[in-house]
This record gives C-alpha cells, structure tokens and sequence, in this order.
C-alpha cells in the first residue's frame, strides 16, 4: 500500500511516500521556512535527479499542493494519479494519556489533539495543521494519527510520577510522557527479528542520539522507562536543549537576571545543549572537529553528552537488573563511533565489551554489532526508520477501517 508520511513542524513540512508491502520509499522530501518571504522546497525521488528550489509558500495547506504537484508532476513522475495514494500517516508529538495507539483521525481525534496542545506548544499545533491541510487535501483516503508518546504508555506509575504534590499529576496531567516512541520501537524490533526471538524477556536499553536524544528501557518489548519526561526538553543533553537541570536554576536565573518566562524557556530550548556548553555548535560533527583541533569547551560538551548516556545506561541496567543489548540509533548513534565508544568503553564490570574494529568499522545504514562476541551484553548499531513505522501503522489503521479503497 502506497502511504504519505507527513510530519509537519511549525514552519515545515517533511514527507515521505512509502510502499508498506516493500518497505520501501519512493520520494521523500521537506518544504522548509513557510511563510517567509521565500521558501525551500526540495525533492528526493528514489528514482531520480533530486531538486531543490525557492517558491512562496504562504501556509501548509500551500505546501501540502506542492508536495503533491510535484509527486503528480511530468518531471517526477513518482505517481500517475492520487488515487495511487492509499492512505496518509500522521506524526504526532503528544498524544498525552489519551492514546496508547496510531489512530483513524476523525473530529474527536483532531479535538484530543488540539486537547494537548498545552502539553507540546511547539509541536501539537503544526501537526493539527498539516492534519488539517492534508485532509483538505486528500479528502478520500484515510489518514492516521501515530503518536510519538505511544510505545511508552507502558510505563509504570513508579517511573512516570514526578515527585511533586499528585493533585497536580491528576489535575494537569503532569507525568513523564516520553517522546522518540517510534524510534525505540523500530530498532528494538529490528533487535527482536535479528536474534529471531520473541521480546517476552528480553531488556534492551535504546540510545536514539540525534539532534534530539532519548534513551529508553525496553523490557519485554514494552518501554518500562525513558528520559524524556513531561516535554522532550528533559534527559539527555541535545544539540540545543539541556536536558534535565535542577529546576532551581530557573528561580535563581528569573531572580539573577529577571528574565520573563518566554526567555527562560527559549534559553533551555534553543540556546543550552551542546550548543550552550560549546559556545560553538549544536552539532556534532563539528564539535568532533573542533575538540580535535584542541577546543576545550567543545571537548567538554562530548564529555558531557557521553557521561549523560553512560549515566542511563547504568541507570536502567539497574532498574532492569541487567541487560540483553545496547542500541545506538539517530544521527550521532548511527554515524559516531568516537561517541559510541566514549558511551560504553569501560564498562565491563556490567557486560559490555566493546569490539573497537567492528565499531570502527560500522557503515551508515547497516545493522552492526560492534561489541565481542564474547560480551554478555550485546551493541548494536540500527539505523532507525520512524517514517516505516508511521506508513506501516497507517496502513493496518486504513485498511481496517470503513473508509478503506478496498471495502
Ligand atoms: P538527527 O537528528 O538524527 O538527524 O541527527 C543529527 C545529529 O547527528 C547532528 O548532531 C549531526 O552532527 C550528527 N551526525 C550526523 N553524522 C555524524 C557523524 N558522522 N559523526 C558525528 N555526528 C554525526
């Protein structure tokens, strides 16, 4: 079944047109800065020459048309007709506690999720609106909400309650939710399909180290614990946000420096992370760079961004009691062996025996194990493919449900 993934940011609108019996893509492709004065448009057919243009895109309803223009276009030719589309997979950030699965999006869905918009301003909002423009778009087909908090519904109370008053937990919902659900998911059943086991006892701890990082206990093929928490804001250390603080800070600093609050959460969002303690870059190919050619703060961002993995990693190995396999995924866990192997060097007091040629050695886009075969806990590289899991989700919601082209 041919299925558009769409996941739409407030100024952007990423696709990716996917063939689930295959699982393979056809053409992917991003519509970037919507509403300036002039935006970017590129195409990445999978047959083809990729584009890259300039257009004014006023909204994502606009976006939505050129995304389909172009599949539909003479140039491309990736479809013949929208028909061609069965079906459309939504990403959602938050789906707060009201969905533990994808879902058919009806009206009370769109109204669940506008619901969580206090929850995830900087995401729910844009991805109602690509909802809204894709469905005035392609009025026919079915079209799926897949939640980036679903596969950590799982979590138990122990893990999800922050220890503040429960009123508030009842009151406002507040609880870790966990993000990068998909993610976790895909490369833990990718872990599964390998070792050509059921996931019935087997724990996995899921390192996703992009630009945005989560790690994730995975327990039984259930998530049992992660770190980001109420807002993909906390755990880890990213490229621009700080991960967990003490909360202190925040009163010291509207104290220190009275800051107001749209300052305070601009500063731990875009301006912290790697990005604040390098005072150079949020990304870490630079700071790789940077730190070999002698920088001491960019040194000191990796040093931080690995202890904080290595902290989770010892962290949920103890809550699990122990440990089957280490999953490094996204840009950094896919592509850096130096963080790989900063992230688990020296720990073979819990089982982990890291085999640097096969690290070394690990392409981008394949499976690798890259610890000895000798090593009680197994490390693996696995490339992830959240928008898989979005089409192959969609697909099964579609083809179930009553406006499917097939019944
Ligand atoms: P993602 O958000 O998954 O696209 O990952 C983006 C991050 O991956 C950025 O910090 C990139 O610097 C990082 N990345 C990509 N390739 C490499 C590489 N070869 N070495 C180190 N970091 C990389």
């Amino acid at each position: 079944m041919l299925v558009l993934v769409i996941n739409c940011g407030s100024s952007s609108v990423k696709y990716d047109l996917i063939d689930t019996e295959h699982q393979k893509g056809y053409c992917r492709g991003l519509v970037e800065r919507i509403g300036a004065v002039t935006s970017i448009v590129k195409h990445q057919p999978e047959n083809g020459k990729n584009t890259k243009e300039t257009k004014v895109i006023q909204n994502h309803t606009e976006a939505l048309k050129e995304i389909l223009s172009y599949l539909l276009g003479p140039d491309s030719k990736v479809i013949s007709s929208v028909s061609d589309i069965k079906a459309v997979g939504h990403r959602v950030v938050h789906g707060s506690d009201m969905f533990k699965d994808s879902v058919l999006i009806d009206d009370d869905v769109k109204e669940a999720i506008e619901q969580a918009f206090d929850l995830a301003p900087l995401h729910n909002p844009p991805n109602l609106k690509g909802i809204e423009a894709a469905m005035a778009a392609l009025p026919d087909i079915p079209h799926v909400a897949v939640f980036d908090t679903a596969f950590h519904h799982s979590l138990p109370p122990k893990a999800y309650l922050y220890g503040i008053p429960n009123r508030l937990y009842r009151r406002y919902k507040i609880r870790k939710y966990g993000f990068h659900g998909t993610s976790h998911y895909f490369v833990s059943r990718q872990y599964f399909k390998l070792i050509l086991d059921k996931p019935s006892k087997t724990k996995v701890i899921s390192c996703h180290l992009g630009n945005g990082a989560s790690i994730a206990a995975i327990e039984g093929g259930k998530s049992v614990d992660t770190s980001m928490g109420f807002t993909p804001l906390s755990g880890m250390v990213m490229g621009t946000r700080s991960g967990d603080i003490d909360p202190s800070i925040l009163f010291y600093l509207v104290e220190k420096e009275e800051l107001p609050l749209s300052n305070l959460h601009a500063l731990l969002n875009r301006h912290s992370g790697l990005l604040g303690l390098s005072g150079f870059a949020a990304d870490m190919r630079d700071l790789i760079l940077e730190a070999e050619n002698g920088d001491r703060r960019c040194q000191q961002a990796i040093d931080v961004f690995t202890y904080k993995i290595r902290q989770y990693i010892g962290s949920y190995m103890a809550t699990m009691n122990g440990c089957d396999a280490i999953i490094f995924t996204a840009g950094i866990g896919e592509n850096s062996a130096l963080i790989r192997q900063k992230a688990v060097e020296n720990m073979e007091f819990l089982g982990v025996k890291l085999d640097e040629d096969r690290n070394e050695a690990a392409k981008p886009g394949e499976i690798t194990r890259i610890s000895q075969d000798d090593s009680r806990v197994a490390v693996y590289v696995i490339p992830t493919n959240e928008e898989l899991v979005i089409a192959i989700d969609a697909a099964k919601i579609a083809q179930a449900s009553d406006q499917s082209p097939w019944i």
